[in-house]
């Protein structure tokens, strides 16, 4: 198996990181949507119940997504990928694209993504701009299409974790970083993963408007804007 003595850098990001983008956290919305507790539209009871509701809320989404812009933060970690190639990895909670629009490569989307729909019944998926005021039907077998977004309720898709998995297995023999971003540290699984690393010898660091949840689980916390504190960072860092 390959293993290396030099550094492996993991990062976590959330809807923080985005956030300067002019795109809101669920805490900006106060975890609301046209007065409705964002689990009401962001579940497969929800879309069960009223599917359209669901796709008028994830239209809006998508269209907010594809005005933003990428800022610093996003193209910081752009930078950090180039230096350290496939010894870095990027795990984004956010289902805007930005930190593919910005250039990332090694790049799991732990939730999902707002460009992407798919069949609640076959396998077939859809790339997806246009708004919707209708709910969309599979071409192939004519079951209702549905956003193809991780929802609360839902389980990770198991080859993201296992690619999360596999990386940390090729830091082993070197040092590994821990990085996370704009992120609250109450959604599962990716608020453990800085315990993880912790146990596993890593050293984590958490940059953040505010302590997160599991700030207790982080070496070293920089309060602020990832916008203006990532990219000095990641100069700084020595690797
Ligand atoms: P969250 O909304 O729960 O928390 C965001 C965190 O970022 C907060 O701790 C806040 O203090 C911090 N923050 C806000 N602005 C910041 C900034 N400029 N710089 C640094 N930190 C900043 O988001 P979460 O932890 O990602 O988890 C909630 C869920 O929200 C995720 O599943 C994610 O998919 C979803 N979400 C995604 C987007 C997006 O794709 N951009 C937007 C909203 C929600």
């Amino acid at each position: 198996m390959y293993s290396s003595d030099k550094t492996h850098v993991l990062v976590l990001t959330g809807a923080g990181i985005s956030a300067e983008s002019g795109i809101p956290t669920f805490r900006d919305s106060n975890g609301l949507w046209e007065n409705h507790p964002i689990e009401e539209v962001a579940s497969p009871q929800a879309f069960a119940k009223d599917p359209q509701k669901v796709w008028r809320f994830y239209s809006q989404r998508r269209e907010a997504a594809f005005k933003a812009t990428p800022n610093k933060a996003h193209y910081a970690l752009v930078e950090l990928e180039k230096r350290l190639g496939h010894r870095f990895l990027l795990v984004s909670q956010n289902v805007d694209d930005l930190h593919k629009r910005a250039g990332a490569k090694n790049l799991i989307n732990l939730h999902g993504n707002l460009f992407r729909s798919r069949c609640t019944r076959c396998s077939n998926s859809y790339p997806d701009m246009a708004p919707r005021t209708m709910v969309p039907l599979c071409k192939g077998c004519g079951a209702q299409v549905r956003p193809d977004i991780v929802w609360f309720g839902e389980t990770i898709e198991e080859g993201c974790m296992n690619r999360i998995f596999e990386f940390l297995r090729q830091s082993r023999g070197g040092k590994l970083r821990f990085i996370a971003i704009g992120t609250s540290g109450v959604v599962q699984p990716a608020a453990s993963l800085a315990r993880l690393i912790g146990f596993m010898g890593g050293k984590n660091y958490l940059i953040n408007a505010e302590v997160s949840a599991n700030g207790d689980d982080f070496h070293f916390f920089q309060k602020g804007l990832a916008g203006e504190v990532l990219p000095k960072f990641i100069e700084g860092m020595e690797l």
